[in-house]
């Protein structure tokens, strides 16, 4: 079985600031960040962000 010190549930950007900022600060500490979707289709972070690649693609 694999082991860590810090499990995150939900790579979003919640999770991965989360994972980072843990990081940051205890660099040793061994964190996963376990994501069951890893296109973030569904995730909240990656529907936010559509609008914008809508925006950009609008504006070439
Ligand atoms: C259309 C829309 C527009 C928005 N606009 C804004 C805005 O303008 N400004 C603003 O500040 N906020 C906005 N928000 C809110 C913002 O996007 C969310 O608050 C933020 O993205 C939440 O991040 P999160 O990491 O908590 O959740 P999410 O981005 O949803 O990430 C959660 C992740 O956890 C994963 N997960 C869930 N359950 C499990 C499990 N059991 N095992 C493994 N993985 C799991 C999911 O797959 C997902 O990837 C908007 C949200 C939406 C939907």
């Amino acid at each position: 079985m694999r082991r860590c010190d810090v499990l995150v549930i939900g790579g979003g950007v919640v999770g991965q600031a989360t994972a980072f900022w843990l990081l940051r600060k205890a660099p040793g500490l061994e964190v996963v960040v376990l994501e069951r979707d890893p296109t973030y289709r569904e995730a909240s972070s990656g529907l936010r962000s559509r609008p914008r690649a809508e925006c950009r693609r609008l504006t070439m």
